[in-house]
């Protein structure tokens, strides 16, 4: 009778305790899927928005920078005119060589084609025909855009032409589906920026320019927008990990389905919450089980298991050996120990070089047989306060607490001689093999982990190099390219404390050739040790470690004061970006002006268009306040970088200096040429003075001069000279004013 009444009880206790504890598991585990879901879709609406938002904002762009040739005058005439040779350079070659274009149609008043322009080569305007109705809709909202205001955005600016006259521009972009390609397609009126003759109708000429949204573009976009995986793609992606959106015109016609690879936080936050989620139900499984009597042997198994499991996640299974997930826990508590001991610790990497062969030629079991005798070999001699890793598949690391330097230079030595053994396999054969080993000493070889594992890689690198079965100790020569970095730096650190920068000067000619007209100064660093260094490598070190705004002005002082000797040419200073957006250049300028009594206008300042990238309001200030002080700015290097046209249009340079890659070209690529062709007359449109660099034969002088280029500079005339080097050139190739 007592028995029976215990028993009820319990059942009485239990029965709500397993229904409470149950009821619980159920609103945790349902509000965490809830939760889950809530936050993953957020995610994923984020990231539709952000997708469109960056097509958009890409489309944005390019409208912006086909404004540049769309309001001008130039541009205006030409397209009135018909003028389809000017229509090729500007409209084909140009927008499509450095503006990444894939078709260019020009349309007449009446969107009748004038010039079609389609992967790389000029085509037949009737061909438009094709693209027209896809086009239609942009078309008609240009014309008329308060008609189509409910769907288009056409953007229109108005225009100022001086002289009381007005005019408007007008542009609207969109995307597009050119047979099959998604495309970004940007329409604009084309109209003039001065006052002109003919009258603005309405009606404009149109620029219709098609780019096409291709696999490249979209992992380039992918990546600048963290997107993983970013893709066109022709079904709708069934698995969950993969988001897609449906791309469409402004009208609403699909233009493809983009899909990538889905950013899913909530998913990701429970796979890393999902083992304490299960250690929490497990506890609460214990405790319900634990008042039911029988809990506490099981919840011991479930614990013992996992401590199991973790020892498997850290050992390697076939040689139960510590494993690569063992080393990175057990490598900093070593080094800890041994730096709060005061000892050393050593660290091996053992390569074994043939074993892929003897994978492939014997197969996978003689293989791990080999595996197995060489991790048993190792064992034999190494004493207990050794750890023998295999992180790898064909590599072991040793780690050896408390050792000496040559103890650990002879372990290193016997350890490629055990190895050398032949090694006996199954059916009588044996196997031989040859060991690379490279080793470190803790702490005077590093004290992290990273610094230790690599420094023995690269000490093993050297071992294979040189042939393999040796040992190599890691010598600090090799983490040569950092060293020779930090000694590079702190050399040029006391080059420029000392001022021992010193300045040579390039002539540049006028487009004779004959007659020079300016002069440009080249920083020169000649170390006692280390020798000449080039600037393209010091230059480069002086803008990373802050070096540069102190050598610009040095440079600029001396340049400034050798330039009084020679009083009929102008002499010009290479500007960085950081002196541009970091220092005080126009003070330095002014500084340098006051000192020399140099006339400002002799003075130029060449930056090139990575300073314009930068900060573009801060560039313009700057260009501004140097040309206020009556110096004449430069864009350097134009056609190496980006080579915006905007660029050219929107500030106000004095000069453009055409980078030597396109002049090299000359002679050798049409394409390259007509380009060069349509700069040297765009810039002498803007009324620049425009300079070719690198000017080194006969031909590309003669071409230049034709071209219309103003001066001239490169090894045909000169190589940089001395100072003095320059006054005796001078006097021979005497300064144009002096000549005539
Ligand atoms: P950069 O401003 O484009 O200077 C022209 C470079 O082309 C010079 O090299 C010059 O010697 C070289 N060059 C001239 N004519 C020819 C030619 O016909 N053929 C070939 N292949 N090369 C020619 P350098 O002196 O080695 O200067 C390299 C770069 O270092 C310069 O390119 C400039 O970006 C930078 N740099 C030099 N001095 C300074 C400076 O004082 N300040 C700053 N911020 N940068 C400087
Ligand atoms: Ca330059
Ligand atoms: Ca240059």
């Amino acid at each position: 009778m007592p028995k029976k009444a215990t028993k009820h009880s319990t059942a009485f206790i239990t029965a709500p305790i397993a229904l409470l504890a149950i009821a619980a598991v159920v609103v945790v585990v349902g509000s965490m899927i809830v939760g889950v879901h809530e936050t993953d879709s957020i995610a994923m609406e984020r990231q539709r928005e952000t997708i469109v938002h960056a097509m958009q904002q890409h489309g944005e762009s390019l409208a912006r920078e086909l404004k540049v040739q769309t309001v001008w005058s130039e541009a205006y005439k030409k397209t009135l005119e018909r003028d389809a040779a000017w229509m090729q350079s500007f409209y084909g070659t140009y927008l499509e060589r450095l503006l990444g274009y894939d078709r260019i149609y020009v349309l007449s008043g009446r969107d009748a084609p004038v010039y079609a322009y389609v992967e790389g080569e000029k085509n037949s305007p009737e061909k438009f025909a094709r693209i027209e109705p896809q086009l239609r809709g942009l078309l008609s909202a240009i014309r008329d855009p308060a008609a189509y205001a409910s769907t288009f955005d056409v953007r229109q600016t108005p225009i100022d032409l001086g002289d009381g006259q007005l005019s408007e521009h007008r542009s609207i972009v969109d995307m597009l589906d050119v047979a099959g390609q998604p495309a970004t397609a940007v329409v604009a009126t084309i109209v003039p920026d001065r006052p002109t003759p003919q009258e603005t109708a309405p009606s404009a000429y149109l620029l219709v320019a098609i780019q096409y949204l291709d696999a490249g573009f979209m992992t380039e976009l992918g990546k600048r927008f963290d997107f993983r995986d970013l893709r066109w793609t022709k079904t709708i992606p069934s698995d969950p990990s993969t988001a897609a959106e449906v791309i469409t015109t402004k009208d609403g016609a699909p233009v493809g389905m983009l899909a990538w690879t889905a950013d899913r936080p909530g998913w990701e936050l429970l796979l890393k919450v999902a083992l304490g989620l299960f250690l929490a139900l497990l506890l609460l499984g214990l405790l319900s089980s634990l008042l039911m009597r029988w809990g506490r042997s099981k919840a011991q198994l479930l614990l013992e298991s996992e401590e199991e499991a973790r020892r498997a996640a850290q050992t390697d299974a076939l040689t139960g050996l510590p494993n690569r997930v063992a080393l990175n826990l057990v490598l900093p508590k070593l080094i800890r120990q041994s730096k709060f001991a005061r000892t050393r610790l050593g660290i091996l990497s053992v390569d074994i070089e043939q074993f892929r062969e003897i994978n492939d030629d014997f197969g996978h079991a003689v293989g791990d047989a080999v595996l197995l005798c060489a991790a048993k070999r190792l064992n034999g001699f190494l004493g207990t306060e050794a750890v023998l890793v295999r992180p790898g598949d064909d590599d072991f690391i040793i780690l050896v607490q408390g050792i000496e330097s040559s103890t650990l230079v002879s372990l290193a030595d016997n350890i490629v001689r055990a190895l050398a053994e032949p090694i006996p396999v199954e059916g009588g054969t044996q196997v031989y093999i040859t060991a690379s080993v490279g080793f470190a000493l803790a702490p005077q070889d590093g004290d992290s982990t990273d610094d230790l594992v690599r420094r023995v890689g690269l000490a093993l690198e050297r071992a294979k190099e040189s042939g393999g079965g040796k040992a190599v100790a890691f010598a600090p020569q090799m983490d040569l390219e950092l060293t020779h970095r930090r000694m590079l730096e702190s050399a040029l650190r006391s080059a420029v404390a000392a001022g021992k920068i010193d300045v040579v000067y390039q002539p540049i000619m006028d487009p004779t050739g004959k007659h020079v007209v300016a002069a440009e100064a080249l920083a020169r660093w000649t170390d006692p040790v280390l020798g000449a260094i080039s600037p393209e490598i010091f230059v480069p070190l002086a803008e990373e470690t802050g070096l540069i705004p102190r050598i610009g002005e040095l440079i600029l002082l001396r340049a400034a004061d050798d330039a009084r000797a020679w009083p009929q040419i102008e002499v010009s200073v290479n500007v960085s970006g950081a002196q541009i957006h970091h220092g005080d250049i126009v003070s330095v300028v002014r500084e340098a002006l006051a000192t020399s009594q140099l006339p400002p206008e002799r003075l130029g300042i060449e930056v090139t268009e990575s300073v314009l990238l930068a900060d573009e309001r801060r560039a313009d200030e700057q260009i501004k306040a140097l040309q206020d002080l009556g110096v004449r700015v430069a864009l350097d290097d134009f056609g190496s970088g980006y080579s915006s046209l905007l660029y050219l249009r929107k500030f106000g340079f004095d000069k453009l200096k055409i980078d030597r890659s396109f002049v090299e070209e000359i002679g050798r690529s049409t394409d390259s040429m007509v380009i060069l062709a349509s700069i040297i007359r765009l810039g002498l449109d803007l009324r620049m003075t425009i300079t070719a660099e690198g000017v080194e034969t006969e031909q590309q002088l003669a071409w230049l001069k034709a071209s219309g280029c103003h001066q001239l500079q490169g090894y045909l005339f000169s190589a940089p000279l001395s100072a003095e080097a320059m006054s005796k050139f001078l006097a021979v190739h005497r300064p144009v004013a002096a000549a005539s």
